[in-house]
C-alpha cells in the first residue's frame, strides 16, 4: 500500500528543480507546430494547499518556492516558473502550489494532449477533480504509471515528453525507472524522457544516474541541485537531480543560467551547490 502523499512536499527544493526543466521541456515541444503528448507517469493530486495540515506540517515549501516568491531578480527560466505559480495565486499571497500536470498544461498547445497516472487512490480521485473541466486534452488514469507508459508507446503524433516522478518510497522504484526506459526506448528512441531522483545516501539513489547514463539514448542531460550537506545518520534528501534523455540541445545553457541562482536562493548549509554534465547526440 502506497503511503507517500506529495501535498507533505510540493514546493519544496526538488519540485523547483523538477518543475523549473518541466517547463522547459514542454516549451521546446511546443516550438515545431506539430502536436505532441506530455506522458505524466506518477501525477499526484495535481495541486496542493500550501495552507493544509498536511503541508504545513514539514513546511516544505519555504525553503522551496517560498524563497523565490518575493524575489525581483530571478533568472528568465526560474522567473517564468514562479509566474506560472502566481497564476494559480491571484491573490498574491502564496497559498497554493500546482503540481507536474497543471504546470505541463499550461505551457502546452490546443493540440498538444497531457496523459496521467496515479496510483494512490485519494490522490487520483483528486487529480480528476482538478482535471474534470479540461475536456479531451487531458485523460486521468488511475493506474500503474510504468504499464500505462507501456501501452501508451509510440504515442499517435511520434513527439513526447514522459515524465517520471515516483515518489521512490519503495526500492524496487530505481530498478522499476531504469526497466521502464529500457523499454520505452525500444518502442520509441526519439521521445525525450525526464526522470526525477532524489539524493540519498542510499547505494539504489547513488547508482541511479550512473545507470541512466549506460541507457542507449542519443544524448542526455543530468541537472542536481542540492541544498545541504548529507546528514550524519544518513537519513533525509539533501537534493535531488532531473535526469533527461534525448533533451533539447538549448537546455544545457539554459540550466546553466538557472543552476548557480537557485543554490544560492535555497542554500541551507555549505553542502549547497549544483551540477550540470550532459553527452551530446
Ligand atoms: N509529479 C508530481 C508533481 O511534480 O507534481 C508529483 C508526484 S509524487 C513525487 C509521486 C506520485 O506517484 C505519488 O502521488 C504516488 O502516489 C504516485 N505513485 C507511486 N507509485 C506509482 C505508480 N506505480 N504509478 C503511478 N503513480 C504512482
Amino acid at each position: 500500500m502506497l503511503s507517500y502523499r506529495h501535498a507533505f512536499h510540493a514546493g519544496n527544493h526538488a519540485d523547483v528543480l523538477k518543475h523549473l526543466v518541466l517547463l522547459q521541456l514542454v516549451r521546446y515541444l511546443g516550438q515545431k507546430d506539430k502536436p505532441f503528448w506530455v506522458i505524466d507517469t506518477h501525477a499526484g493530486a495535481g495541486a496542493y494547499d500550501l495552507e493544509s495540515a498536511h503541508a504545513r506540517k514539514l513546511a516544505e515549501h519555504e525553503g522551496g518556492i517560498g524563497r523565490l516568491w518575493a524575489r525581483r531578480d530571478l533568472p528568465a527560466p526560474v522567473a517564468e516558473y514562479v509566474d506560472l505559480v502566481r497564476r494559480f495565486n491571484p491573490g498574491g499571497a502564496l497559498r497554493k502550489y500546482p503540481g507536474s500536470p497543471f504546470l505541463a498544461l499550461w505551457t502546452m498547445r490546443e493540440q498538444d494532449r497531457l496523459r496521467l497516472f496515479e496510483l494512490h487512490t485519494s490522490d487520483a480521485r483528486l487529480l480528476r477533480g482538478n482535471f474534470e473541466d479540461a475536456g479531451r486534452r487531458v485523460l486521468v488514469e488511475g493506474t500503474d504509471g510504468f504499464a500505462g507508459l507501456r501501452a501508451l508507446l509510440p504515442p499517435p503524433p511520434r513527439r513526447a515528453l514522459v515524465l517520471i516522478d515516483p515518489s521512490y518510497e519503495e526500492k524496487q522504484d530505481y530498478e522499476r525507472v531504469v526497466q521502464a526506459l529500457k523499454d520505452a526506448l525500444t518502442r520509441f528512441p526519439g521521445g525525450t524522457y525526464a526522470v526525477w531522483y532524489p539524493q540519498l545516501t542510499r547505494l539504489e539513489a547513488r547508482e541511479l544516474p550512473q545507470r541512466l547514463k549506460r541507457l542507449p539514448a542519443k544524448g542526455w542531460l543530468d541537472a542536481t541541485l542540492r541544498v545541504r550537506e548529507p546528514a550524519r545518520d544518513g537519513f533525509g534528501m539533501h537534493g535531488s537531480g532531473m535526469f533527461v534523455l534525448n533533451p533539447p540541445w538549448t537546455l544545457h545553457d539554459t540550466l546553466a543560467g538557472a543552476l548557480p541562482f537557485l543554490a544560492e536562493a535555497l542554500r541551507e548549509d555549505a553542502g549547497a551547490g549544483f551540477t550540470l554534465d550532459r553527452q551530446a547526440a
